[in-house]
């Protein structure tokens, strides 16, 4: 669906008519799709593009293929949360948290995930082309790997768990 916009070609966001630019009172509408994600709306799929919810704390968000891309969580904390395949693509994820949560095959193409951190998160087939993954504070990994003990490897721009450590 289109935004309501006259003349404008930008989908319109879940639970709104609007696009992210078009939504007049963004605080309001912040509030209806934090409220939506905390009593668990299956949101999988839905069109989110640009949305900016940042300092947020998400559990068992279920985002999975959602269009998050250029979205801005930026200070967020997501526990147990579905974002598999989801577009992040150009997403503002610095000093976001992931805890438990699958990030399988998402596009986080152009992605600033400088000081996130992806406690036992799912990063297999995820696209980090040109993804900032920086971390400035020295001896603090970004990533914790899996609980099992199971490594992560860089194949390419892709990460995928290996049954073998990788050296
Ligand atoms: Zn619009």
């Amino acid at each position: 669906m289109e935004c309501n916009f006259a003349g404008c070609k930008e989908k319109a966001l879940a639970l709104t008519d609007f696009c992210w630019d078009h939504i007049s009172d963004k605080d309001r509408y912040r509030e209806h799709l934090i409220q939506a994600l905390k009593q668990g709306k299956d949101l999988s799929g839905a069109p989110l593009k640009k949305i900016s919810l940042k300092n947020i704390h998400i559990e068992k968000a279920r985002l999975a293929n959602a269009d998050l891309s250029q979205a801005d969580f930026t200070g967020s904390y997501f526990f147990d949360s579905s974002l598999e395949g989801a577009d992040l693509i150009g997403a503002q994820l610095t000093h976001t948290d992931f805890a438990h949560c699958s990030l399988k095959g998402a596009d986080l193409t152009k992605a600033d995930l400088s000081n996130a951190r992806l406690w036992n998160s799912d990063l297999t087939c995820a696209n980090l082309t040109e993804a900032n993954l920086s971390w400035p504070i020295s001896g603090t990994p970004a990533f914790t790997g899996q609980s099992s003990g199971m490594p992560i490897c860089i194949r390419g721009n892709r990460w995928a768990r290996s049954t073998s450590p990788q050296t």
